[in-house]
């Protein structure tokens, strides 16, 4: 049996897997707290074949996935505009957030318990009020909205970007276009094998492979689905000033049925809106990783051309441009935060689900915490890596 030598010296003190959404943050994170730290990404930083990409994603408060979210989320503001202030770039735009769906529906009641829970400013607008305040959405008699207005949209390849500049500024040494191919989990001195044959140690190795995660970190990551998922852009049809973003708000809107829901992003060109479909028949395709996400095809669109009407007036129900991306759902929709059980020099930071990147300068803190001191004082338990029989 071949022996492989290990380098006598560590690489670094830390090595973060991937630099996406939640590596490019930890990389800052950790290089800001002085520590000695590496990245390595196999594409270019902000590209576009894994879960970070596409224009804008949204940020919210008053949390529907779980109260337990809202302290993450109002910390994660404070780390947005602190990197906004050093990198000298806009990332977040406070629009405020309209949470859409049939009255008493969890698309109502949801947000409602994380705002009562922490005190949040949230107002409940039945339809009357709605369609008066914001004609631009569609809204049956039956339906209702909860309106947050701590909540905007941020922009994603600036702020990986961004995140990553800071990182070196502080410091971090960055590896792009370098594919790790195995990582070993050695307790004492876990280690990373580069496709080009050399072997990379540290104290602690972050993995924050997104949809890789599957196969980097079987045990964990075989509990992932890796799904495709399109968005698109339509063309405002007439006056495009209630559609910018200082009139209109991000927004999420669904059935009563919780089968079909979308969400969108007010204009960033004066000219289109943007729309996803986090659930909808038929979307839930699973992705091959060794190919790729597959590019947006006319059934993506056939189903927008359902979906628009649904959400919004005065949009033309045809894409102007359409764009894939990935998701990586737990099968609880919760995150994988934490470090590996049997390995404790891996720490883990995936299955973000497709609600992650509003938490990505607060999970970059949580791990740097996890890496310098093995604990943090942030909530996160229900994100244990190994919770999934
Ligand atoms: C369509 C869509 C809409 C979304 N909307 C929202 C939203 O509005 N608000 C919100 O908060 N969240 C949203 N999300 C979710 C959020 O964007 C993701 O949860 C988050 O961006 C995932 O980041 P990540 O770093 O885990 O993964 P990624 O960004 O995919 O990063 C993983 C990185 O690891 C690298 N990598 C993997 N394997 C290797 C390897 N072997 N060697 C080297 N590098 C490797 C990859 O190249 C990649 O750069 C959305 C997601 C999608 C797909």
């Amino acid at each position: 049996m071949a022996l492989i030598a290990l380098p006598t010296a560590p690489s670094a003190d830390v090595i973060v897997l991937g630099l996406g959404a939640m590596g490019s943050h930890a990389l800052w994170r950790l290089a800001a707290r002085g520590v000695d730290v590496l990245g390595v990404e196999q594409f270019a930083p902000g590209h576009d074949r894994g879960g970070s990409h596409g224009q804008s994603r949204i940020i919210r408060t008053a949390y529907a996935e779980g109260a337990g979210y809202v302290p993450l989320a109002r910390e994660a503001w404070r780390l947005w505009r602190e990197l906004e202030h050093t990198s000298g770039t806009a990332l977040l735009t406070r629009t405020g957030c309209l949470s859409i769906g049939p009255a008493g529906s969890r698309k109502t009641t949801a947000p409602l318990v994380s705002a009562r829970t922490h005190n949040l400013a949230c107002e409940l607008l039945p339809a009357v009020e709605l369609k008066a305040r914001f004609p631009q959405f569609a809204v049956p008699d039956d339906h209702a909205a909860v309106y947050d207005p701590d909540a905007g949209h941020l922009r994603p390849e600036r702020a990986i970007a961004a995140a990553v500049a800071a990182a070196r500024a502080h410091g971090a040494r960055v590896l792009t276009a370098t594919a790790v191919v195995a990582l070993t989990p050695d307790p004492v001195r876990p280690s990373v094998l580069l496709a080009d044959g050399r072997r990379l140690t540290a104290r602690r190795i972050v993995v924050a492979a997104g949809a890789w995660l599957r196969g980097l970190v079987p045990a964990v990551g075989r509990h992932l689905r890796i799904e495709r998922r399109v968005v698109g852009w339509f063309p405002i049809a007439h006056d495009p000033a209630p559609y910018r973003d200082d009139a209109m708000p991000v927004f999420t809107g669904g059935d009563d049925t919780g089968e079909r829901s979308w969400y969108g992003v007010p204009s960033l060109d004066g000219e289109t809106v943007k729309l996803g479909l986090h659930r909808w028949p038929e979307i839930a395709e699973p992705v091959d990783l060794r190919r790729g996400h597959r590019p947006p095809d006319p059934a993506d669109a056939a189903r927008f051309s359902q979906a628009i009407p649904l959400a919004l007036t005065g949009i033309d129900p045809t894409p102007s441009r359409m764009q894939t991306c990935m998701y990586d759902l737990t099968p609880d929709e919760h995150f994988v935060l934490g470090p590996h059980r049997d390995a404790p020099g891996l720490i883990l930071l995936g299955g973000f689900s497709g609600h992650g990147f509003k938490f990505a300068p607060v999970i970059g803190d949580i791990t740097t915490d996890l890496a310098t001191t093995g604990t943090t004082p942030h909530p996160i338990t229900a994100f244990n890596p190994h919770r999934f029989p």
